[in-house]
């Protein structure tokens, strides 16, 4: 994601409209406080590793409660097949240790195995071949093993939709947590403003958790993390750089939570009984983005976090030598971001926009606004030293930018000579041709400042003829119509704008084009391949990019969330559906709002709403008509008609199913009187509103 503010929405509409008309922005960085910063300071992940291990070794010998999938029928079956693995596991113990590195050989030779025989029933053809009949049964214990101690990779969230991203890798009794991103609802989710993952498996598999482990501190990444651990109990966060502070900043809005957050840098690496996990450094836009190397007995999940490669970055590197290190030891899975995957060129240095934005700010003489993410931090970094460089001093507009800049100069992520940045009142005093003013709105959100500059709100700008406006980003998918409206507005103020366009490189992706995303998949030389963030479009393109790497169709796998990808020694399989996985929709207060209940807000929305109310007397005879009221069905006038029709209806339909039926039952007859009225108002006005029947006994 480009921004921990301006996520993409679910329905290609501004998704930030709801979030900034709301008051409650615990979500937000918005919120981030000096103070929160203190707690940078992390302890030691060391320490904290020797008690994970610890933890484990407990948890180890425990019967796991719930299986990892299909906790129904099958739950039997599964434990049965557990405990052989306990058993064997328990015999074999040195012989595991040894199995964990999966060479490059064994890999082969499993290809090979499965070249020559169909995928069903690959298991028992590998015995058929190697074993005689003497030691079948030995074997067959092995294909037990080998079944049960699959390794299992799915999503809760970021499969479909470019937001709430969240993936597990699972083996035995261990689950590894990737991400805990959220979505924000768009106008479709009446009352709902934010949207995450289905958290029921982890709850009823807690106690395998062995931690969340996060890519990078955008909100399509942590923005779930306190609402994962209001359900779900988790051993520890593990993040890196500039996501720690933007992690207990969102945490400390959240005073009740206990968390436990660990930094991990480039070099960690975190053993557990199934796993160990180790980091990998990409480039994005938003600094301290990795990628983790899972090493599993059947070779490395790789899972790249958001990434892209730049070949001259404003930051670190990224671990180039790393990914071919793990490629070159036997990579099983890799499930890499596909956001771009239908972008054909290479994504431009961050580098080349510093270049452009200095080249642009020497040639303007008025004043510059420029909008750009909050949380890009290496953009803003240019944009400040471009302005120290062409003698303008630099004035931040917008919450989330002042938080933002301010965690940064503290952590050391931007250089800029103190006094440089100025306070909103010394804005009067500057001449026009000495100022930069840096702030948010680069998507049209109607709240943030370029909006209320363009529309003349702003307390204290005013647009002047002379100010040049620069976009330094790029309108995402769906709010084009509010950026072009702030456009308009700023040029029929008189202002210049400037948009990033071929010619004007004022933006750069953070996201992997074709060519970065085959690099990706020709370091890490992947068994199977799963695409991951994205729309299903961008992971089917990618799956087509996967191919022309020489991955065979069979071994990518385009998943939906709660689909398992289940992986074994010989072969992997999808199961559909395993795991529940729909979505959890949270309003302002941060509560969960039911399914059916925004289903019924729909419907109101959409058809409007018409509502029986029947009055009955003690012996259940009526009193009276019904009472209709019609809310959002039609005009004044048309309205009236309608209620006097559907009235007459209802008195009808009250008649006859209560006819000669001294006691009927309340409930039934409201249920049935709304089925036909249903039909009735649908057959009669092609329409269907939402109806809510209500018979009232009067005592
Ligand atoms: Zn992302
Ligand atoms: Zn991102």
């Amino acid at each position: 994601m480009e921004n921990n503010q301006n996520l993409p929405k679910k329905n290609k509409k501004p998704y930030y409209y709801k979030r900034k008309k709301k008051s409650n922005n615990t979500l937000s960085n918005e919120t981030n406080k000096q103070n929160d910063l203190d707690l940078y300071k992390v302890e030691q992940v060391v320490s904290s590793n020797t008690k994970l291990q610890n933890d484990n070794q407990t948890t180890a010998n425990q019967e796991p409660k719930q299986n990892v999938v299909k906790p129904t029928n099958k739950k039997k079956k599964y434990k049965k097949k557990n405990n052989i693995i306990k058993q064997q596991e328990n015999k074999s113990n040195n012989e595991k240790q040894t199995d964990t590195l999966t060479d490059k050989v064994s890999l082969e030779k499993q290809d090979n195995i499965k070249n020559e025989k169909p995928q069903q029933q690959k298991a028992e053809q590998v015995v058929n071949k190697k074993s005689n009949n003497k030691n079948k049964k030995k074997h067959l214990k092995k294909i037990e093993n080998i079944q049960d101690d699959s390794l299992k990779i799915y999503s809760l969230g970021g499969l479909g939709v470019v937001g709430m991203n969240m993936y597990v890798v699972e083996q035995n009794d261990e689950l590894i947590i990737i991400d805990a991103g959220i979505l924000f609802a768009d106008d479709d989710d009446h009352g709902v403003n934010y949207i995450i993952p289905d958290f029921t498996h982890l709850i009823n598999n807690e106690k395998k958790i062995v931690g969340l482990f996060i890519t990078h501190g955008h909100e399509d990444h942590i923005g779930g993390i306190p609402f994962l651990l209001q359900k779900v109990k988790v051993p520890a966060i593990y993040a890196s750089g500039i996501a720690v502070p933007l992690i207990n900043n969102k945490l400390s809005e959240f005073p009740n939570i206990e968390y436990n957050l660990q930094e991990y840098n480039d070099d960690s690496v975190y053993e557990f009984k199934n796993f160990s996990i180790e980091f990998f450094r990409t480039n994005h836009s938003i600094p301290d983005s990795f990628g983790l190397a899972i090493k599993t007995k059947y070779g490395y999940v790789i899972n790249t976090g958001d990434f892209k490669f730049d070949f001259n970055p404003i930051g670190h590197m990224s671990d180039y030598h790393k990914m071919t290190k793990y490629g070159e030891e036997g990579v099983v899975c890799l499930l890499s971001e596909s956001t771009n995957a239908k972008i054909v060129e290479f994504s431009a240095s961050e580098r080349k926009i510093g270049e452009t934005l200095h080249s642009l700010f020497n040639q303007i003489e008025g004043r510059i606004i420029v909008a750009t993410f909050a949380s890009n931090v290496y953009r803003v970094q240019q944009i400040i030293s471009s302005s120290v460089e062409c003698g303008r001093k630099v004035i931040v507009f917008g919450h989330s930018m002042e938080k933002t800049i301010e965690a940064a100069i503290k952590l050391k992520y931007i250089d800029v000579p103190k006094g440089w940045i100025l306070k909103a009142r010394e804005l009067k005093k500057i001449e026009t041709e000495h100022v930069t003013i840096l702030c948010t709105g680069s998507q049209g959100e109607p709240l943030a400042a370029l909006s209320r500059i363009a529309s003349g709100t702003h307390k204290q700008i005013k647009l002047l003829p002379d100010d040049t406006i620069i976009y330094s980003s790029k309108p995402i998918p769906g709010n084009e119509q509010f950026i072009n409206r702030n456009i308009n507005k700023l040029v029929h103020a008189g202002a210049h704008v400037i948009k990033n366009s071929p010619l004007t490189d004022t933006h750069t992706t953070g996201h992997a084009s074709q060519n970065e995303l085959r690099m990706m998949l020709a370091f890490t030389k992947p068994k199977y391949f799963v695409p991951v963030h994205g729309e299903y479009a961008m992971l089917k393109r990618h799956v087509e990019i996967a191919e022309t790497q020489g991955i065979s169709s069979e071994n990518c796998f385009v998943l939906a969330p709660g689909d398992v990808l289940s992986i074994d020694n010989t072969s992997a399989k999808v199961l559909k559906k395993e795991i529940p996985a729909s979505d959890t929709y949270l309003d302002s207060s941060l509560s969960d709002v039911d399914s059916n209940v925004l289903k019924e807000r729909r419907k109101m929305a959409d058809e409007g709403l018409v509502s029986v109310n029947y009055f009955i007397n003690r012996k259940k005879k009526l009193l009276g008509d019904p009472i209709v009221t019609l809310n959002g069905f039609a005009t004044p006038e048309k309205a009236k008609v309608l209620q006097e029709q559907i009235k007459q209806k209802c008195d009808e339909v009250f008649k006859q199913l209560t006819l000669d039926k001294d006691n009927f039952s309340i409930q039934s007859v409201e249920k049935q009187i709304q089925n036909c009225m249903f039909q009735y108002i649908y057959q009669r006005m092609d329409r269907k509103p939402l109806i809510v029947v209500s018979i009232i006994q009067v005592k």
